[in-house]
Parts: structure tokens; sequence; C-alpha cells
């Protein structure tokens, strides 16, 4: 029997605000533990939260992004469970009315064909604190409890469980990545746990529209390990039914050393948790002109970017969807361009050398050593003629590690590209005299040898021969 995995998935979303949901500490990640807290978030009685206007701003954002629509009235709600890094006793976040609903992306599947994934909803949520278990205050077997965490703000985007594959799931959480980080909202950092996810996993028989019994794997924080996850749980559950048992639905945690997943707890249902309306906080009623003003603010799409560098500058369709991978990486292309002119050749750089050095060195093109002004500084040099585009690319070398101007370079190494047909000649001769044996052949039709001399031609110029000269040159000597 073949099986037909079905997967939805929950993506906790960490807001890029300065402060937390419901009071006014901060939300800067790594500080000392607990140095950032108050009465609200240390969840003291009595104490009363406040809505952080710019959460919802940046939950319409996401919502208007994602196709969905934004409710007029929404109310928060309290989501009851006890844990020790929930000192409230209780989670404040959306249950019935989530700020946003009913959107859907696009994913681009096999054979560029567009697939259309449902997302259900989108709710605000406070975060809980964190455990922190070994080393703690002197003890080298402690437990502590850390709330600079606790009610940073978070945004749940749960799709429909219109995945097919782990791979689709993969290109769905890119592409709500590739969204967030877009708006600006979500610093995007995974590891730090701005952007992890739970997937929701059941197989049931090719043909079969009932649904099996879903797994959810909790808190996976890369795209690798959602794969993997996903990959062994579908595994998993085929065994299983192979096998006569029956799937259970639980919690389940992915454990990326051995690339398995194991039971955590048996899976609440909505009615565990209790949900009521939080009293402490009055409904959210969102009118018209706010919408439409957080819609003015939106940015151009990476979308709608991608097809202007297609329409407007000319470049691939690939070219354009590797530079418009992250908004960063579009605005250094597109003022390289500006600089420069000539779009494909700034795409062929950007995507060449610039993506090389980002990768050997392991920095983002934020912090990239070589601005697009200097980029495209460089690129005029080949324009003019003043050197070589492979001499450019030691230019490039030292600008990247020195920061100097390209000119200043090219100066300092005494770089500039021989043209004179003078200085080329003589050189061309000497070759052609320490290689007489290489001539004969050349002259009894062994073309080949060609190449042998080009490259001697520019090994003696030390590389800054015209290349175009060299050629024409060497061949109406060696014919002769
Ligand atoms: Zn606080």
């Amino acid at each position: 029997m073949k099986y037909q995995p079905v997967i939805g998935l929950e993506v906790h979303v960490q807001l890029k605000t300065d402060t937390k949901i419901f009071c006014g500490c901060s939300t800067q990640f790594g500080a000392e533990p607990n140095s950032q807290t108050c009465p609200v978030c240390l969840g003291l009685p009595g104490a009363l939260p406040v809505l952080n206007k710019k959460v919802v701003e940046f939950a319409i954002k996401a919502g208007l992004s994602t196709n969905c629509s934004i409710t007029p009235r929404s109310i928060f709600a309290r989501k009851n469970y006890f844990y020790p890094d929930l000192p409230k006793g209780y989670q404040i976040s959306q249950f019935e009315n989530p700020i946003c609903q009913h959107g859907w992306l696009d994913i681009k599947v096999e054979g560029d064909d567009l697939k259309r994934i449902g997302i259900t909803r989108i709710h605000m949520e406070e975060d809980a604190g964190k455990l922190v278990h070994g080393d703690v205050s002197g003890l080298d077997d402690g437990s502590g409890v850390d709330l600079n965490r606790a009610c940073t703000p978070l945004l749940e985007v749960v799709s429909e469980p219109d995945l097919r594959s782990s791979d689709e799931a993969v290109l769905y959480l890119k592409k709500l990545h590739q969204i967030v980080t877009w708006l600006g909202i979500c610093d995007g950092n995974m590891e730090e746990g701005s952007f992890r996810c739970d997937a929701n996993v059941s197989v049931m028989p090719v043909g079969s529209s009932t649904l099996g019994t879903r797994a959810e794997i909790k808190n996976v924080n890369s795209f690798k390990f959602v794969k993997q996850a996903i990959e062994y749980e579908i595994q998993r559950q085929i065994d299983l039914i192979e096998d006569g048992d029956t799937v259970v639905q639980e919690t389940r945690l992915f454990d990326p050393n051995s690339c398995t997943t194991r039971s955590m707890r048996s899976k609440e249902e909505a009615h565990d948790y209790r949900y009521f309306p939080d009293p402490d906080l009055v409904p959210l009623v969102i009118g018209d002109e706010w919408i439409e003003l957080v819609r003015s603010e939106l940015p151009e799409s990476p979308e709608l970017r991608r097809q202007r560098f297609v329409t407007a500058m000319g470049l691939s369709e690939y070219d354009a969807e590797v530079l418009t991978a992250s908004k960063p990486i579009a605005e250094y292309f597109e003022a390289g361009v500006g600089a420069h002119g000539n779009a494909k050749l700034v795409a062929n750089w950007v995507m060449g050398e610039i993506t090389r050095g980002l990768n050997d060195s392991g920095t983002t093109i934020e912090t990239c050593p070589v601005a697009p002004s200097q980029l495209a500084e460089l690129l005029k040099l080949i324009d003019s003629g003043t050197i070589s585009g492979k001499i450019a690319k030691t230019v490039f070398d030292e600008m990247w590690r020195s920061g100097k101007a390209p000119h200043t370079i090219v100066e300092e190494q005494g770089l500039v590209q021989v043209s004179d047909s003078g200085a080329i000649e003589s050189i061309i001769d000497e070759i052609i005299h320490a290689n007489a044996g290489q001539v004969e052949e050349f002259r009894g039709g062994k073309e080949k040898v060609f190449g042998f001399f080009v490259g001697q031609v520019m090994r003696a110029s030390k590389g800054k021969a015209n290349p175009t000269v060299v050629n024409e040159l060497l061949l109406r000597k060696l014919k002769g």
C-alpha cells in the first residue's frame, strides 16, 4: 500500500520590536538572565498588560503580505497551562478571532508549477521564558529560570494541512522566512529561535480522503532539521501502520544528532487549555484606515521586485530569483546597478565574486567589505580597458582584504593593462624565439599549441597584457 503524507506547519515568528508585547522591557537577545523583566512579564499579581502597538502593526504587515484578511475586532485569550517558565500560569494568546485569517502563499514546486498553500490564521501571542540547566548560580547541576524572553512578541502562522512532502514544507517555510525578514518584522535568526516551527505530520493511504492520526514535532529550528524530522516521522508512521500498530496523537521532539523523533507527551486538545478571553485586555479594533496606512508602508514585495528585475532590467528569471532571495541582496544589487548601469554585468559579479567572498568569509551582504559603489568603480576600470577582467579578480580580492579603492590598488601594484602593441610585440618575439619547437608544431597544423603561446605571453606580462591585442599579434607573428 502506498501512503500520502499530510503536513501542516505552525511557525513561530519572533517580532523585531524594541520592547515586549505587553510591557516596556527590552527584547534584546543575550542579556544577563532576568535583567530585562518587570512585574508584568514576571507575572506578579496585580500587574496589568498593555498591548504594544508595534506588534499589531507588524501582524497586519504579515497578514497583508500573506493574502490574509485582517479581523476588524480580534481578542486576546488566556491559554492556561503550568510550566516553570510561565509564571502567570497562562500564556496570553489569541484563540477565537485571531488578527489575520484565510490567507495563502504560493510555492514553486517541481517544474516551476505553483502550488497554493492555505494559511488558516496568524495570531499574536507572548513567548514564555527559558529554563537553563547545568551550571546555574554556582551549582554544577542546577536548573534556573530566565524570564528575559517571557512576554516577547510572537506571531504564530498556522498553515492548512496542504503540504504533501518534506520538500514542500521546506519551500513553504523558506518563502515565509523570506517574507517576514523582507518586511523587517523578524530577524529570521533560526539558531536563536527567532523563526521556528512545529510540524504536524500524518499519513494516509493514497486515494483516501480520511486524514490519519497526526503527531506534532515541536520547535524545529533549521530548514535542514525540518526536512529530516518530517521524513523520519513519515517513515515511522508508515512502519507502525504496516506492522498493524496505530499512530497515537502526541507531541514529539526531534533529535538532530540521531535524526529521529521521540515522544514528549500526549498531545493536548484545545479544550485542555481552557481558553477564555483575557479580562485584562480590551478587544482590539482595527479600522480600515489603519490597515490602509500599513498597506501604504509595505515595501515592494520580493515577487514584484523579481518581476521588475526581469522586465525593466533584462535579467533572466534565474538571476532575478537569486538576487531577490533577501532584501539586502536586492538592495546591494540595485545600488550597484545605480552606480554602474549594466545590470547583467553587476548581477554576474554579485552572484559570482561577491557571493563567493561572503561564503568564504562567513559574512553577510550587510557587512560586505566591498560597497556597491566600489564594485561599480572596479567594473568601470574594466570597461575603460584600464585592467583586464582577469586582473579585476585580483583587484577585487585585494579590495575585500584591505578595503582600499580599486584605482588605488591598480596604481599601487602597477596593474594597469598593457594594450601598447610595441610592448606586447617585444614579449611575443622573445617567447617565439625561446620556443622554436612549438612554433614548428603550430606551423605544421597543430593549432592547439596556440593556447600555450597565449599562456606564456600572459605570464611574462604578469597578466597585464590586453588579451585581445595578444591574440591578434600572436596569430599574425606565428603565421608569418
Ligand atoms: Zn516586562
